[in-house]
C-alpha cells in the first residue's frame, strides 16, 4: 500500500539521483523511524539498511551515544558563525582528526562535494600565492567521483553525471585507474597498481608544471561501482607527485572511518597526503558535516599581511557545533567500542553468510575491502540495478547495484540476524532477478 505521504512527496520533494518519472511505477518508501541497522516504514515494513544510507551511517541509526551527545549540545550552543568566533566542538574535533591523520588546519563545509571544492580551491590557490600561478589544473583517475557540484563535477568522471554539464565545466584530465580488475593472465592487483602508476608518470612528466593536484579515492573507487586496488598505488603515486610537485588529494569521504578496515584507507599505503576529504561517516551519518585537512606547509603560503593571499572561502554553517559534536561522539564510539577490531570478527563472519552468493554461478569478481563486499553480476539487462533494488526491497534489504555490480556497505553493528537478513536477502534478490531475465 502506497502512504500519502509517499504519494505528497512526488508531488513536492524533487529526489536525488532519481528520474522522478520513474515514481509512476515504484513510489518513495516513506520511513517513520530507524533503529540500529533498520529502517522502519510507515505502513509497518522493515529493511535492513544494507548500503549505510547512501555510505554515511556507521554505527546504526539514532545511536543512543551520538543522541545523547547531539540533545546535550542542542542546549547548550546550536549555531554561531565561525569567522571571528569558536567554539569547544569545532576546536576538540579538529584536534582529533589532527591527531587521527597528521594532517592539520581542518576547514569545514557540510557536504562531499564542497570539501572537494575547498581541496582544489586551497591546492591552487597555493600554488598561485606560491608564484606559480600556471600550476592551476587537476588530474584525476578514471572513472573517480568527487561529488556533483559544478566544480567537483571537474574531476568526476561519470558520463552520466557530468554529460548534460559539459558546458559549464573546467574537466580535468584523467589517467587510467589501477583497477585490480583489469589484471591480465598471471598478472596480479600490484602489478596493475605499478602498470597504472607508470602511465601516471607519463602523464605528470607531461603536465606536471601545468597541475596543482591529483586527486583519488584511495583503495576503493566507490562510485565506479566499488573499483579496488592494491595500496602499492598509492605510494608509487605519493612519490611521483612529490617528484613533479603536485599536490596529492585523497577524497576519503566514502572509505574514510574505517570502512577499509583501517580508520583511513590511504594509511594502509603508509603515506601522507597534502590534503584530505573527509564527510559522510564523518558524523556517523547524523548531520551533513564535511572536512579538509592539510599540512602545515600549505597552510603557511596563506598566512600573510594581504587579505587576498588568505583562504576567503565560507558556507554559512561551516563548522556547525551540533554536526562537530556528533562527529566528536562519533569518534569516541571507535575508542569505546574498540571498533576497528572489532569489525575484523564483523567482517569475517558477513563473508561467510554472503558465501552462497560469492559461489553464484552468475557472479564474478568477487571482492571485498574492509566492511564493503562487491560482486559483478552476469546480467544481460541494462535495468539489472533497478529491477534488483526492487526485489531486494521486498525481501526486506536496501541495496542499490551501481550497474551490474552488486554491493554491501552496511553499519558497524549487525547482529546475527541482520547478518542472515543481509545475506539471505540479498541471494533471493539475485535469484528472483536472474529468473526474470531467463523468462523474458
Ligand atoms: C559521496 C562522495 C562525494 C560527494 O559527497 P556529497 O556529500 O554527496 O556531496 C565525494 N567523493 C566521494 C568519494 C564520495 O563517495
Amino acid at each position: 500500500m502506497k502512504s500519502s505521504l509517499s504519494a505528497r512527496s512526488v508531488q513536492s520533494v524533487w529526489h536525488p539521483c532519481t528520474q522522478m518519472k520513474r515514481h509512476e511505477d515504484a513510489a518513495p518508501i516513506a520511513i517513520a523511524r530507524a533503529n540500529g541497522p533498520w529502517l522502519y516504514a510507515d505502513d509497518g515494513q522493515r529493511y535492513l539498511d544494507g548500503v549505510s544510507s547512501w555510505w554515511v551511517n556507521l554505527f546504526g541509526h539514532c545511536h543512543p551515544h551520538i543522541t545523547a551527545a547531539l540533545t546535550d549540545q542542542l542546549s547548550r550552543l546550536d549555531h554561531v558563525m565561525l569567522a571571528g568566533f569558536t567554539h569547544a566542538p569545532v576546536v576538540e574535533l579538529s584536534e582529533r582528526l589532527a591527531k587521527l591523520t597528521g594532517l592539520g588546519h581542518a576547514f569545514y563545509a557540510s557536504d562531499g562535494a564542497s570539501a572537494t571544492e575547498i581541496a582544489l580551491k586551497m591546492s591552487a590557490h597555493f600554488w598561485r600565492n606560491s608564484g606559480r600561478p600556471e600550476k592551476s589544473h587537476f588530474v584525476g583517475l578514471a572513472g573517480g567521483y568527487h561529488g556533483e557540484t559544478v566544480g567537483a563535477l571537474a574531476v568526476t568522471d561519470v558520463p552520466l553525471f557530468r554529460q548534460a554539464y559539459a558546458p559549464l565545466v573546467r574537466l580535468a584530465a584523467t589517467v587510467p585507474n589501477p583497477d585490480a580488475r583489469q589484471a591480465l593472465g598471471g598478472e596480479t592487483g600490484k602489478d596493475v597498481a605499478i602498470r597504472s602508476a607508470a602511465q601516471l608518470e607519463v602523464w605528470l612528466a607531461e603536465h606536471h608544471a601545468q597541475t596543482a593536484a591529483l586527486i583519488l579515492e584511495p583503495l576503493v573507487q566507490c562510485a565506479a561501482g566499488m573499483a579496488m586496488h592494491d595500496p602499492e598505488y598509492l605510494r608509487l603515486a605519493r612519490a611521483l607527485c612529490t617528484r613533479y610537485e603536485v599536490h596529492l588529494i585523497v577524497d576519503e569521504i566514502a572509505t574514510g572511518f574505517g570502512r577499509t578496515g583501517s580508520m583511513f584507507a590511504h594509511q594502509q599505503a603508509g603515506i601522507l597526503p597534502d590534503f584530505i576529504c573527509l564527510s559522510k561517516g564523518l558524523t556517523g551519518g547524523t548531520l551533513p558535516l564535511s572536512a579538509v585537512l592539510t599540512t602545515d606547509t600549505v597552510y603557511q603560503a596563506f598566512y600573510d599581511d594581504e587579505m587576498a593571499r588568505g583562504f576567503l572561502h565560507s558556507h554559512s554553517y561551516t563548522g556547525n557545533p551540533l554536526a562537530c559534536r556528533a562527529a566528536l561522539a562519533t569518534l569516541e564510539l571507535f575508542d569505546l567500542q574498540d571498533t576497528l577490531t572489532q569489525n575484523l570478527t564483523l567482517a569475517k563472519n558477513i563473508s561467510q553468510a554472503f558465501a552462497p552468493l560469492t559461489a553464484h554461478s552468475s557472479v564474478r569478481n568477487a571482492r571485498q575491502s574492509g566492511m564493503i563486499w562487491a560482486w559483478d553480476i552476469d546480467s544481460e539487462r541494462q535495468d539489472f540495478s533497478r529491477r534488483f533494488h526492487a526485489h531486494a526491497l521486498a525481501n526486506g534489504v536496501l541495496l542499490r547495484p551501481i550497474g551490474k555490480t552488486l554491493y554491501a556497505m552496511p553499519p558497524y553493528l549487525l547482529d546475527e540476524e541482520a547478518i542472515d537478513c543481509l545475506a539471505n536477502g540479498a541471494l533471493a534478490a539475485l535469484n528472483t532477478t536472474l529468473t526474470e531475465e531467463a523468462k523474458t
